[in-house]
């Protein structure tokens, strides 16, 4: 082979190598962080309740804080058992139960219902519905969409009156809907 053919071949490879190395760069460089990723990933394990149990202010802290290996898989009570052995899974580890000091696995799904003869229309708990699940207008009573109630306690404390409180869900075809 001819001193130029070497040349030759050696400046297609180097080129070759240039641009298949620049493609790789520009498509790593779209795929977001493998921590968003795996953000991602664990935020798709949890409920999606934004309850705040877990003492963070919803479920992609939550997933951010565990993706950054701060805080225990064990904290989401809505989701009970299911997401702590998902994540236990995700992470190869031994699976663990709910802390019990972010709430009891065993008490099934629960659902905001308001005394609507002891409503005074006060509207404080509309806006810390993180899913709209309550309706009324201000000073007239208010009431719980339970279809879309994640049992999240969020509405209970600003309720001057006390007139709201968390019963179990009873589930028929026409109500069940959330995945238990
Ligand atoms: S109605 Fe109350 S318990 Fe139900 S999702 Fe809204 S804030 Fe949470
Ligand atoms: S906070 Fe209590 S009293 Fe006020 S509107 Fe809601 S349920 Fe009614």
């Amino acid at each position: 082979m001819s001193l130029d053919a070497i040349l030759i071949a050696c400046v297609v490879a180097a080129v070759l190598a240039l641009v298949v190395g620049g493609a790789l760069g520009w498509a790593a460089s779209r795929l977001p962080p493998a921590t968003d990723r795996l953000v991602e990933h664990i935020e798709a394990l949890l409920p999606q309740t934004q309850c705040a149990q877990c003492g963070y202010p919803g479920c992609r802290p939550y997933a951010e804080a565990i993706a950054r290996g701060e805080v225990e898989i064990d904290r989401c009570p809505p989701g009970g058992d299911a997401p702590v052995r998902a994540l236990a899974a995700l992470f190869d580890r031994e699976p663990r139960a709910l802390d019990p000091a972010y709430g009891r696995p065993d008490q099934g799904a629960l659902v905001a219902w308001i005394d609507e003869a002891r409503c005074i229309g006060c509207a404080r708990c509309l806006p810390v519905c993180p899913v709209d699940a309550i309706v009324g207008a201000p000073r007239h009573m208010h009431t719980v969409v339970a279809e879309r109630c994640t049992g999240c306690e969020l509405c209970l404390a600003p309720c001057p009156v006390d007139c709201i409180e968390l019963r179990p869900v009873h589930s028929n075809r026409h109500r069940w809907h959330r995945a238990a």
